[in-house]
């Protein structure tokens, strides 16, 4: 199986601006922000999405939220900020490699059907 657009970025095989790494997950600034902050988290691990997640996946996935707070933290985004994940295409999924996205900076409309 060929490497996810994500791996891709973390390996330097194809650019972007990865804010944050551990053994675990990496952090890395969205190409196309929505808001002041836009940042994605993803685990190195490669999983489609949250639907694919097993059990085995659990600490991951508290992981990535716990890793989000950090960066959200290390951004002075001051306890407001939003964290999504799309699952699936018609959710809205364009990149099949499980990732949070951490939106903030500004007041956040929801609207999101
Ligand atoms: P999804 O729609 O799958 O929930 O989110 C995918 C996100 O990846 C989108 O917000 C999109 O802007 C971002 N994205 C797509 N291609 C690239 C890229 O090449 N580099 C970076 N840094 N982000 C990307």
């Amino acid at each position: 199986m060929s490497d996810s657009l994500f791996t891709k970025i973390r390996k330097g095989e194809i650019p972007g601006t990865i804010v944050y790494q551990d053994e675990l997950c990496f952090a890395i600034e969205d190409i196309a922000p929505q808001a002041p902050i836009h940042i994605l988290i993803i685990p190195i691990k490669e999983i489609e999405k949250v639907s694919d997640a097993s059990e085995e996946d659990i600490n991951l996935l508290g992981h990535l939220l716990h890793v989000s707070k950090k960066i959200a933290q290390n951004h002075n985004l001051d306890n407001n900020y939003r964290l999504v994940i799309n699952n699936g295409a018609r959710a809205g999924q364009t990149v099949f490699h499980i990732h949070v996205h951490l939106l903030g900076g500004k007041s956040l409309e929801w609207h999101p059907a």
